[in-house]
């Protein structure tokens, strides 16, 4: 057996609610591409989130910290629920685990693709003339800028601080500069600099950044106009960068030009191995352990995973082929269900999606 092949390690976390549903549909995926591209992983589950304070009153376990470190890549369901909600500031709460396993593996860039998939294009609330064909990604900045900069309550006073050094700039326009390279060679840079310092320095960061890429288009643009150009014309954009808390809402937005949050992959890297993939949807307490959760998200999540952690990317055209096809032959899980399509539940999907991989 090839070395590098046997050396693939994907930690997989469950998390809560839907999430261990998803999942399982995803790593059947993965064990399906196995067999047919003769590719060889070794996967390795662990505990994060409300099931993890649960079992041993941390949300973040060491031994799933250091699981996911001596991995490859790491495969997150979604984590929270109920169950866990506290205003207790001394409880436990799952997103601690998320957000403490980023900073752990510094993972700075977080990464969206918004892709329009034809068979769902009525699901959008966006009309059909204004959404064909659009293919755009966001590159958000995720460990740094307003969520992490100083912050303070003084009475009645409150203050909270957007801190950018160049170096975080640099990091994150060279991932957004070289995701253009693969696709159509445009990037958006995304700012308010005609207010914010922070932005002005961003600007310079990404236009010295932009030297290194003389092929690449580079289009400042102010995150209001923004805001308004996704919904006027989404075709305009292929890969939109910019930080954390510009990232947060515009993703959000983006997600919705394609109308369906069980549809929506991400991924977050950081300057090494391993990087996460996940869907962009939460646990859905609503309709956990009912077999209706949607696991295309997850599924797309492990073609991201090919793509970007093991330059498979022959295989992860292969499993978003897959579930083009499936769409295309009108299965539909509850949330993209439509007039004359066929319902299936969360594992029904998962067989036709390894079915038309096969
Ligand atoms: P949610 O994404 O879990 O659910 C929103 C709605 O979308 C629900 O009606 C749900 O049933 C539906 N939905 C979501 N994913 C679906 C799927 N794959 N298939 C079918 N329907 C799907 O968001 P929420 O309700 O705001 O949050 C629920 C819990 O998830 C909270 O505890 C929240 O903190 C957590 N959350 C976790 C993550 C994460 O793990 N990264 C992200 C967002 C929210």
């Amino acid at each position: 057996m090839d070395k590098d092949k046997s050396a693939r390690k994907i930690t997989v976390l469950p998390g809560d609610g839907i999430g261990p549903e998803v999942t399982r549909e995803a790593v059947r995926v993965i064990k399906k591409t196995e067999s047919i591209f003769g590719l060889s992983f070794e996967i390795r589950e662990a505990a994060m989130g409300g099931n993890a304070i649960d079992a041993v009153g941390n949300p973040l376990p060491d031994e799933t910290l250091q699981a996911c470190r001596a991995g490859d890549a790491v495969l997150l369901g979604a984590i929270g629920g109920p169950k866990w909600d506290t205003t207790d500031p001394n409880k436990p709460r799952p997103e601690q685990g998320l957000l403490g396993l980023r900073k752990e593996l510094e993972l700075f860039a977080n990464i969206r693709p918004v892709k329009i998939f034809e068979p769902l294009i009525d699901a959008s609330a966006l009309k059909r003339e204004v959404i064909e064909g659009v293919d755009l990604v966001v590159v958000r900045e995720l460990t740094g800028g307003l969520y992490f900069g100083a912050s303070a309550r003084e009475g009645d006073r409150a203050y909270d601080t957007l801190d950018y050094q160049a170096f975080e700039v640099e990091r994150l326009m060279k991932v957004a500069f070289d995701l253009a390279g693969k696709r159509r060679r445009r990037v958006h840079s995304i700012d308010k600099a005609n207010v914010l310092e922070a932005s002005r320095l961003w600007r310079e960061v990404a236009i010295a950044t932009g030297e290194g890429y003389p092929d690449i288009e580079l289009i400042h643009q102010l995150v209001d106009n923004t805001a308004m150009q996704l919904i006027r014309d989404p075709r305009q954009f292929d890969v939109i960068a910019t930080g954390n808390m510009f990232g947060d809402i515009l993703s959000d937005e983006s997600s919705m030009i394609s109308g369906s949050l069980g549809m929506l992959a991400s991924a977050s890297l950081g300057e090494a191995d391993p990087a996460l993939y996940e869907p962009i949807h939460g646990s859905a307490p609503d309709i956990a352990g009912q077999d209706k959760a949607n696991p295309i998200a997850t599924i797309l999540s492990v073609a991201m995973m090919y793509r970007y952690s093991f330059d498979l990317a022959r295989a992860g055209e292969a499993v978003e082929a897959a579930v083009d096809g499936v769409l295309a032959s009108g299965y539909r899980t509850g949330d993209i269900m439509s007039e004359g399509c066929k319902l299936v539940g969360t594992q029904e999907m998962g067989d036709l999606i390894c079915g038309a991989l096969a």
